[in-house]
């Protein structure tokens, strides 16, 4: 499934291949940073010459739209009815994977990213565990930072892999994981979807490809993962052990600070014919794109249960992909955007700014959005600010102890009393412009 879409965006023209031979120390990293936001294969990696390299296939919303098949429809639409309707995968005995047996990680190309990095990162892992008394099973992202070829530091925030983890721990057991690089993007997006504990991400993913997606029981831990992945590595969290982690650049692009983390012991690894290494650079587009758009998704629709018609939601590039939201909206009533910004920030915890448009403004555009402040808006009028509130552990200018911040809703929609004439963006005649185009493409 990862090579069909590979093969697909290929063909029209939207991955770029990078044939020169390159390291996984920085080399790589720094391309990857140089074409942020556009997929990317590399074919020769130096230190890991069976290995290619893919990133940046979920660095776009549209690359998204690609991945899931969406023409007309609505993303978010598509992305809240998989959630809700989660279908049970097919399970399969055979997998391409099967075919390559290490007991290390040594041939993985796993990337060191930036200068002061902890050590070279795996960046684009799922790690599927199961709760014994749900009996379910659960797919998260986590970094890793490589210790030794058999060894990994694990980055686990408090949520359900946390939750196993800890349940495990307290019996004086370690937790049985099998960690995937390598998946369809609609497999990494249901990773990263904030679905509820016990519910399984592999069925969301299974119900977003329509019924496609196939599993097989890992060998040792028997937790099924998805047939087509290009690499498993299969081993468990020690529940004594801790280390050191980081340091490393979360979403920010700033370093996260360095904690004690658990470790994973690594007892094998799986790989198919030629495989293809996933890797996402910290802090780059795809890292945003996954981690920001299931909250876009959550903002969408909260925002749509207190204002009658909303368009569109950017978590944006230059907010971090998750400090700052930008809502399109249909004003109905003067206190439609304010609602909206109320419901944004109760959807999104973590949002800092956010700014409400109409819907002629491209959410997706910086400049576009910063024209609707500067026309549009009055600081006496159409600003919020909230004091005292709990912000991101993300944001270095919040209280670091204490996580208080302040959080700012601009409204820079048009007001209703006044004439609407006089805020709205000039155009040529668009049948006379449409001809103009049209000329100066074909010379
Ligand atoms: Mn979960």
């Amino acid at each position: 499934m990862l090579r069909e879409f590979i093969e697909k965006i290929d063909k029209k023209g939207i991955i770029k291949c990078i044939e020169r031979p390159l390291s996984i120390k920085y080399e790589i990293a720094i391309v990857m940073k140089k074409f942020d936001g556009i997929p990317l294969l590399f074919k020769k990696v130096t230190e890991s010459p069976q290995f290619r390299i893919i990133s940046g296939i979920a660095g776009s919303r549209n690359l998204i739209r690609e991945a899931l098949n969406i023409k007309q429809e609505n993303l978010y639409e598509k992305i809240i009815h998989a959630a809700e309707n989660p279908k049970k995968p097919k399970e399969v005995s055979d997998a391409p994977f099967l075919k390559n047996t290490k007991d290390t990680l040594k041939e993985l190309p796993i990337l060191t990213h930036y200068e002061n990095d902890g050590g070279p990162y795996i960046t684009a892992a799922l790690v599927y565990a199961r709760d014994t008394d749900t009996d379910t099973q659960n797919v998260s992202f986590h970094r890793m930072m490589v210790i030794d070829d058999r060894h990994l530091a694990i980055r686990i925030v408090p949520r359900h892999l946390f939750t196993i983890f800890k349940k495990n721990k307290e019996k004086g057991k370690d937790t049985p994981v099998t960690i995937v690089i390598g998946v369809h993007p609609a497999v990494l997006i249901s990773a990263a979807y904030p679905l509820e504990f016990g519910m399984d991400e592999t069925w969301m993913a299974n119900s977003l490809l329509d019924g496609k997606l196939e599993v097989i029981s890992s060998p040792i831990n028997n937790i099924e993962v998805p047939s087509h992945s290009e690499i498993i590595i299969e081993g468990f969290i020690d529940c004594n052990k801790e280390v050191d982690e980081g340091p490393f650049v979360d979403i920010t692009g700033s370093y996260d600070k360095v904690r004690k983390q658990p470790i994973i012991e690594v007892e094998k690894v799986y790989f198919r014919e030629n495989p293809i290494y996933h890797a996402i650079l910290p802090a780059g587009e795809e890292h945003k794109i996954l981690m920001g758009m299931p909250r876009e998704v959550k903002i969408w629709s909260f925002v749509k249960q207190v204002v009658p018609e909303v368009k569109e939601v950017s978590l944006t590039s230059g907010g971090c992909g998750w400090l700052h939201a930008v809502i399109s909206i249909r004003k109905h009533t003067e206190g439609d955007p304010k609602n909206a910004i109320i419901a944004a920030f109760a959807a999104h915890p973590s949002l800092k700014h956010c700014v409400v448009v109409d819907d002629d403004i491209d959410v997706h555009n910086p400049s576009d959005v910063e024209w609707a402040i500067a026309t549009r808006f009055q600081a006496s009028e159409d600003l919020i600010i909230i004091n005292n509130v709990r912000g991101s552990s993300l944001d270095p200018s919040a209280d670091q102890e204490t996580l208080i911040t302040t959080k700012v809703g601009i409204d820079a929609t048009i007001p209703l009393s006044k004439r609407k004439e006089d805020f709205i963006k000039a155009k040529p005649p668009a049948e006379i412009e449409r001809k103009i185009l049209k000329i100066l493409n074909k010379s």
